[in-house]
């Protein structure tokens, strides 16, 4: 469970609690004396809901200049509605204290949910402008609704008293979302203490923000100089003029420049062909920001792991994991380690064959060298060449874009949950290539709207994603208005629009997390649908991805875009094989950095102050390391502790949630093969997969969630299975896996 909410982040679509201003349709309110009076109302296109089919954004009303006043007044009125339940004389109830929170804020969460919908998907510099301007706002805004001392007297009175209270299990999850979050925030603080919070956050904010800045200038600022033209062999004519270019900016003239790169690998490595360059290249990545030049991060990190665990202490929590991990699935960092350490065995087992592959290949060259990681890529790209020849462009004929969807992504929806889709043409759009269609449930009724928005563009962020125009909410009777963006390239006027096979998946990937938001059927907004945990949302969206390559499917719309000739199984066949190949690397680097990240986050108070040195930090990822297991020295984490900003350089960012992705993973591959042992696309089981999963959203504990959907606890056997870690008939018996998780700590 996640206080929506509550979470101060930027975007105000969050806190979107919600109310048409007070006073309007308080169905279930008997709030005695909350003054009306007081709350201003806002004017304006957001001042009220839509008055188009699902109350889906008007966009032929909106412009630029509403969204200020309405961000501005939507602030003004929800504050003036949390003075109105802080001052209301009647004693605190759920009704009108919990509930009017969840209620307050409706103009705000209309606006910010267009405004960040369309920043995203076809922004201007107008709006990139009111964004820069509105976000410190907005979390400001936030911060003091979640660290107001009176409003949270109001809901820690309704908290105690809640053993003594009748309640859904929904109003329940409410009410412990809205105050764990307060709480979170430092409600149950002393002043002091608080006062410390505050000076570590700034702390941190500033400590952070230095090292983004220094892990870029590791970057940008010193690339890899070589000095002749033969370093980089077997590189691209405008490659090699790129770096002579590079280089003479950086006052190297007649040399070549490579600038770095995110990860520890660097994408130039496989082609070239002189192996000391290779060398070099790697060695400067793998050491960036530890002081082999004058960029050290590390006592950056030392202080930074310092100040979290203190703050950790301050809220009574051993480690800033047990902190941050509040409102997570696995919740306490020893099933987030414990997970990710049964995979250990079998991904080490995987690295050694990979690396005896790969050696195998060097010497059949004619090398005398054992594989290094600078020569990883070079030679597992030759091999996976040999043994899977993937043309990507053939098997694209084969996916045309609307076919796709229709016959694809909507067919399986089809075929699982009874879903009926019609497109339609009189929905007013953000950008003439998005497209809307009705989506009819089971029995006939109107389930909610899908706008779908595929194509590339320079005014779209780059990814893929899904939100809502509207929440589906019982409280507000309304239904959900979903949409899914892409960066498909267009295809040029006049020719037919074909997708890649990676574009394939996203489209089923997306609609996934549609499904999830569609299948919503909760009272509140701030539990409705996809409303979830970090380390689970992806889960339902990956689940989604299986029926894009399963026959009954792919047979419906997978059609050569001349012949009509649907896709041969071979390439399909081969497709899925190539996808197993050299996981003990592609794989191992991230495991490697999920742990490293959850290792620095399970630090004790007194742990973390003896780690104060840049050799001892050294020291500390090492160890970390070592202790895994894992090939370490040839499949490095795919970044290293003194690069690693998804952790290190905000002031809690991706911290101790790095393992997200492969938690997800594992809930994904465990249900697809509960869907595989039972039959696979029925309508059974996708109804079984609604009930359970997709329809429930926030409001309960997602451990059991998974196991009313499969009827036991996760188990990560089928995800080292598809990954080729191990194989079908090894699960049994494997040391590295009897798949079960550690049982989780409760406290
Ligand atoms: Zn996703």
């Amino acid at each position: 469970m996640k206080a929506q909410i509550l979470a101060t982040v930027a975007t105000a679509a969050l806190l979107a609690g919600c109310t048409t201003a007070y006073g309007e349709d308080l169905d279930t309110m008997a709030t005695p004396s909350a003054d009306a009076a007081a709350i201003p109302s806002g004017t304006g296109y957001f001042a009220a809901d839509s008055t188009l089919p699902f109350k889906t954004p008007d966009f032929s009303k909106i412009s630029e200049d509403d969204y200020i006043p309405a961000f501005e007044q939507g602030m003004a009125i929800q504050k003036a509605e949390i003075q109105a339940i802080i001052d209301n004389p009647a004693p605190p109830t759920m009704e009108n204290t919990i509930v009017a929170l969840e209620k307050s804020g409706r103009m705000l969460g209309r606006v910010a949910r267009v405004f960040f919908a369309v920043t995203g998907s076809n922004t201007t510099d107008r709006l990139d402008e009111i964004n820069t301007e509105i976000s410190p706002k907005l979390t400001a805004h936030g911060d003091s609704i979640v660290l107001n001392p009176e409003l949270f007297a109001r809901v820690k009175a309704v908290y105690d008293n809640r053993a003594a209270m009748t309640m859904t299990p929904e109003d329940a999850a409410l009410l412990e979302d809205t105050y764990d979050g307060m709480v979170h925030a430092g409600a149950l603080l002393t002043e002091a203490q608080r006062t410390r919070v505050k000076e570590i956050n700034s702390e941190l904010s500033e400590i952070t923000t230095e090292f983004g800045q220094q892990a870029r200038a590791a970057m940008a600022d010193q690339p890899v100089i070589f000095d002749s033209r033969e370093d980089l062999a077997g590189l691209s004519e405008s490659d090699i003029k790129a770096a002579a270019d590079l280089a003479a900016e950086k006052g190297f003239e007649g040399k070549y420049a490579i600038a770095l790169q995110n990860t520890t690998q660097q994408p130039l490595l496989p082609n070239m062909t002189n192996r000391a360059a290779r060398e070099k290249l790697f060695m400067a990545s793998y050491n960036r920001a530890n002081g082999t030049t004058d960029i050290d991060t590390r006592p950056l990190v030392a202080k930074t792991a310092a100040l979290r665990a203190e703050k950790a202490a301050l809220f009574g929590e051993a480690d800033w994991a047990s902190y941050a991990m509040w409102d997570r699935m696995a919740e306490k960092p020893a099933t987030a380690l414990g997970f990710m350490e049964r995979m250990v065995p079998a991904l080490a087992n995987t690295q050694r064959r990979e690396a005896a592959m790969l050696n195998e290949a060097i010497a059949a060259e004619g090398g005398d060298f054992e594989v290094q990681p600078w020569d990883w890529y070079r030679y597992a790209n030759k091999v996976k060449a040999e043994r899977y020849d993937l043309d990507e462009d053939a098997m694209a004929e084969y996916f045309q874009l609307d076919t796709v969807l229709e016959d694809g992504v909507f067919y399986a929806a089809e075929k699982l949950y009874g879903l009926t889709f019609q497109k339609r043409s009189d929905l007013p759009v953000y950008h003439p290539d998005v497209t809307t269609y009705t989506v009819f449930d089971r029995d006939g009724s109107e389930l909610g709207l899908f706008y779908f928005d595929p194509f590339q563009r320079e005014s779209k962020r780059g990814g893929a994603w899904m939100s809502n125009f509207v929440d589906q909410s019982d409280l507000w009777g309304t239904k959900p208005v979903i949409y899914n963006v892409l960066n498909i390239p267009k295809a040029p006027e006049g020719e037919v629009q074909l997708v890649s096979f990676d574009n394939v998946n996203t489209l089923f990937h997306e609609f996934g997390h549609a499904l999830h938001g569609f299948f919503a059927d909760q009272r509140y907004e701030s539990l409705s649908g996809t409303a979830v945990a970090r380390d689970f949302v992806e889960y339902p969206s990956q689940v989604n991805e299986m029926w894009a390559t399963y026959p009954e499917v792919l047979s419906n719309y997978a059609k050569h875009y001349r012949t009509g000739e649907t896709i041969p199984a071979e390439m399909i066949e081969k497709l899925e094989a190539a996808s197993q190949f050299n996981q003990g690397y592609d794989f191992g680097e991230v495991v490697e950095a999920a742990l490293l990240d959850m290792k620095w986050a399970a630090l004790s108070r007194e742990e973390a102050a003896a780690i104060d040195t840049p050799e001892e930090v050294s020291q500390f990822e090492r160890q970390s390391l070592e202790q895994l297991g894992l090939e370490i020295d040839l499949v490095p984490p795919r970044y290293r502790t003194t690069y690693f900003n998804h952790i290190f350089s905000s002031p809690s960012g991706y911290s101790a949630g790095y393992y997200s992705y492969l938690w997800t993973e594992m809930l994904d591959r465990d249900s697809r093969k509960w869907f595989m042992d039972n039959g696979g696309l029925t309508r059974a089981n996708g109804d079984h997969y609604r009930k359970t999963v997709l329809s429930t959203g926030g409001t309960m504990d997602y451990f059991e969630m998974f196991r009313n959907f499969a009827g036991r606890e996760p188990d990560v056997t089928p995800m080292l299975e598809a990954r080729g870690l191990i194989a079908g008939d090894e699960a049994a018996d494997s040391e590295a896996s009897d798949g079960k998780l550690p049982p989780r700590t409760v406290n």
